[in-house]
Parts: structure tokens; sequence; C-alpha cells
């Protein structure tokens, strides 16, 4: 098995025909529609590829991420540190493959001619880890406990909303 850090882009069957594994942390500050979610870009992302040849040949690519991001509270509207991580199991196809026929648990991932980008694909994956509302853990929120479910929401609504919190990080021309 080999070991490297993560390259930009790669060929996926090359390296599955070789076992490689590649390990590495990441700035957050660089997936940059990630960053336009939260309110600090300062961070790391930790993610391990392997690759290997499945018994059927098939070139298999393993990741898991790893990393701790800063979102509003969707309960208190304060700051929150909110852990996000996944493990995935991609089968390399060509572009146009009928993903029915891969083995139950993979994610197909078309590969044709052009190299894999996989800090793109990293992004797309922390995008979609990211919780649709960001909340702290109950222990740890200033929300008041006891505080009624509707009226909770209500105080949301008017101190402030998602969008706006978005808007205002998409004006800051640091974000
Ligand atoms: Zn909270």
């Amino acid at each position: 098995m080999i070991y490297g850090p993560i390259p930009p882009h790669v060929d996926p069957r090359k390296l599955a025909d070789r076992s490689v594994s590649l390990a590495g942390e990441l700035q957050l500050s660089q997936f940059s529609r990630v960053c336009e979610l939260l309110t600090d870009t300062a961070g790391h992302v930790r993610a391990e590829f392997a690759f290997s040849r499945d018994e059927q040949k098939v070139a298999v690519m393993q990741l898991k991420l790893e990393s701790e991001v800063r979102m509003i509270c969707q309960r208190c509207l304060d700051e929150a540190a909110i852990p996000v991580s996944g493990e995935y199991l991609y089968a390399i196809v060509t572009p146009g493959t009928d993903a029915l026929h891969l083995p139950k648990g993979y994610d197909a991932l078309e590969v044709g001619e052009e190299p894999l980008d996989l800090l793109a694909l990293i992004e797309d994956e922390l995008l979609l880890a990211l919780p649709i509302v960001p909340m702290h853990p109950p222990e740890e929120c200033q929300q008041p406990a006891g505080l009624l479910e509707s009226e909770s929401s209500k105080n949301a609504v008017t101190r402030s909303n998602p969008f706006s919190v978005l808007a205002q990080l998409k004006r800051d021309p640091n974000v």
C-alpha cells in the first residue's frame, strides 16, 4: 500500500491498480461554497481516500471526511461548533454506465478521460453533510429549557432568519 498527501486531481483507476491511500488536512477556507454557509472559515477538513479493486475488478474509492464547522444555532441564534463527518464508497464507472449493475452499497462516480477532481468531490460531500437546521446539542444551547416549541420558532423568525444571515455573509468580501 502506498500513502501520500492529497493531490487536487487524480486518475482513480491507476490509483486503484496500485492500492493507493491518500490522507491529508485541508483548510476549510479553500472550499468557498461551504464557507458561504459558515460563520467562521477557520478550521480544517481531514480527508482519507483508499483506492482498490474489488473482486470483480471494479475500481473503488473509499472516502472518510471529518471536520468541525461553525454555524448559527437556529434555536438560540448563537454560534455553534458542529461536528461534520461522513464515510463514502464509490465505484468508478465510465460516463453513461448503467449504475443498476453495481454491487449494493456503492455510489456510482462517473470518471471519463478527465482526471477526477478530489477537492470538488470533498466540497460536494461537505455541503451535503452540513445540517439543514444547525443547532447546539441541547445541553450546550442557551435557549431556556421548557420554552414551547411554537414560541421558540416564532422568536427565531423575528430575531433573525437564516437567509438574512447568509446574505450578510455573502456581502462580506473576505468570505
Ligand atoms: Zn443554541
